[in-house]
């Protein structure tokens, strides 16, 4: 019998865990470690945070999911890898501390053949200054976040109904910041429940970037062409937030948050303030803090973690100018280059670089979005490290060829919500190919412009909320569930 521990239970991990056991049937042990008894659906928490839905449309217990599914749970945080086992036992091993109300604080040392790394990210609302919601700005990076901020919200709408102006600052809380798409989506729901609330025209809404221009999403922004005609991302997103009326502040890196205003360098090196009654500011991201350790006890974190805490994989981390960064620096296999039966996935995984183009302020503090690794590519990793350990196990063979889902040559849909509502609602939809742009294969912009564009509408948000119920009914492993692609 074989043992696959999968470390997280988010997009990357519960697709992985539920795959392998699909796979690989009763006859071998896949064990989920996670500290949250929830799965969460983090791209609807944007509509928790207007309101729209509650915590508990978009989340819903593990414990009976893995119950029936014969995957065992580990209601605990990971805190350390030992791929060589220790003094006592050469089986790979990983540290957990117990978080479940019943064993808080419990120690638990597991014995592993293959292990996931799937913990996503720790959210570092410590990098600047009065970021986040235990001080001067809200989030929606979880649902409980998101059901603080919507609360707020309503306090300001019931201002703006009292005839008071008031302003609503929304983005990114740091130069390095990522998931540039959600703080994008949850202005324009802002916008659009302001609007269906008839309190929009005392609002003064503003976004605030690192994205060096509207539309870089952190992907370097994208070029579509329809009809013949040749459109950026830039151009369309510069419309949408003309047409709503949202003031735009580029290029910055928030260097702190005080009670009611933000205070930012833009890499011209200029110093700004903007003044706040509300703001929703997201945080940038690093590794969950994993340690690893050889088999005498000796840290060899350095050796498999990047700096930023994310684990290192079969990507090329050479340091090298933007101009030499290539798709074929991209991972294909997320396998760990120091341990073959270990993985990372999803945004535990570390990227070799950046995808947009870096800058910095004239002092050097970097304004450069990480690479996003959204929900398909993380669902997709999930999937095909979890055929590569199926492969290796069902084969008897820990060398057996692996499946491989770069970035560099999937594609990936993104339906970003601008306003929920059955009639109402709109989204902007954008498809592109690659995520990463490959030069070699489409020397024009990196991208396949017949399967890169974008496009806004109704259909989108039906879209958008029937993702939401398809991807809820994936993960609670209801009948058919591994027919829905990730
Ligand atoms: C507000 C918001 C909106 C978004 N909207 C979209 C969208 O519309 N479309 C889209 O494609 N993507 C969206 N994303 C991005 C999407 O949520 C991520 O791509 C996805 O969640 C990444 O999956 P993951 O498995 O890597 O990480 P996560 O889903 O964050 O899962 C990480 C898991 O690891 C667990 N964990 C943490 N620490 C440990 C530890 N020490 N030991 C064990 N487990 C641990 C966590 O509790 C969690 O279960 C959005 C993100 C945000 C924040």
């Amino acid at each position: 019998m074989s043992r696959i521990v999968v470390l997280g239970a988010g997009v990357s991990g519960h697709t992985a865990a539920m795959h392998l056991k699909r796979m690989l049937g009763k006859h071998h042990e896949v064990t989920v470690v996670t500290p949250n008894s929830n799965w969460n659906w983090i791209p609807s928490n944007i509509w928790v945070g207007v309101g729209k839905m509650d915590k508990q449309q978009v989340t819903f217990p593990l414990a009976p999911i893995y119950r029936r599914k014969g995957i065992r749970y580990v209601q605990a945080k990971a805190v350390a890898i030992r791929p060589e086992g220790d003094v006592d036992d050469p089986t790979p091993a990983v540290d957990v501390v117990w978080t479940s109300p019943d064993r808080t604080g419990e120690n638990e040392r597991l014995r592993y053949d293959y292990l996931i790394n799937a913990t996503g990210p720790k959210l570092r609302f410590d990098a600047t200054p009065g970021l986040g919601p235990d001080a001067n700005s809200w989030s929606v990076c979880t649902a409980d976040h998101a059901t603080q901020t919507a609360a707020a919200l309503e306090a300001v709408i019931d201002r703006l109904r009292n005839g008071e102006r008031q302003t609503i600052v929304i983005g990114m809380g740091h130069g390095t910041c990522t998931c540039e798409g959600a703080a994008f989506e949850y202005v324009f729901n802002v916008d659009h429940v302001l609007r269906e609330r008839g309190v929009r025209e005392l609002a003064t809404v503003v976004y605030l970037t690192n994205e060096h221009e509207l539309g870089d999403f952190g992907v370097g922004g994208m070029t579509f062409q329809r009809h013949g005609v040749t459109t950026t991302s830039e151009q369309w997103m510069g419309s949408l937030f003309r047409e709503r009326g949202i003031e735009v502040i580029l290029q910055a890196h928030v260097t702190e948050v005080l009670p009611n205003a933000v205070e930012y360098d833009t890499i011209d090196g200029q110093h700004g303030r903007q003044e706040f009654d509300f703001a929703m500011l997201l945080p940038p991201f690093k590794g969950v803090g994993l340690e690893a350790f050889d088999r005498d006890g000796r840290s060899i974190t350095e050796d498999l973690f990047a700096p930023s805490g994310f684990l290192k994989v079969d990507a090329d981390y050479t340091v090298k100018p933007f101009e030499q960064w290539s798709a074929a620096d991209w991972p294909s296999t997320y396998q760990s280059p120091a341990y073959s039966n270990l993985f990372g996935i999803g945004i535990a995984f570390a990227p070799p670089h950046a995808i947009s183009r870096p800058y910095a302020t004239p002092s050097g503090v970097a304004v450069a979005p990480a690479p996003p690794r959204t929900g398909m590519p993380s669902g997709v990793q999930g999937r095909a490290v979890a055929e590569t350990i199926a492969r290796r196990i069902e084969r008897g063979d820990p060398s057996a060829p692996a499946r491989t889902a770069s970035m560099a040559s999937m594609g990936a849909a993104c339906i970003a919500s601008i306003g929920t509502g059955m009639r109402r609602g709109e989204a902007a939809t954008i498809t592109m190919s690659p995520i990463v742009p490959d030069l070699e294969r489409h020397p024009d912009g990196g991208r396949d412009p017949a399967a890169t564009f974008g496009e806004v509408g109704l259909a989108g948000h039906w879209m958008k909320r029937l993702l939401h119920t398809m991807f809820i009914y994936k993960a609670k492993a209801r009948p058919g569930w591994w027919l829905i692609p990730e």
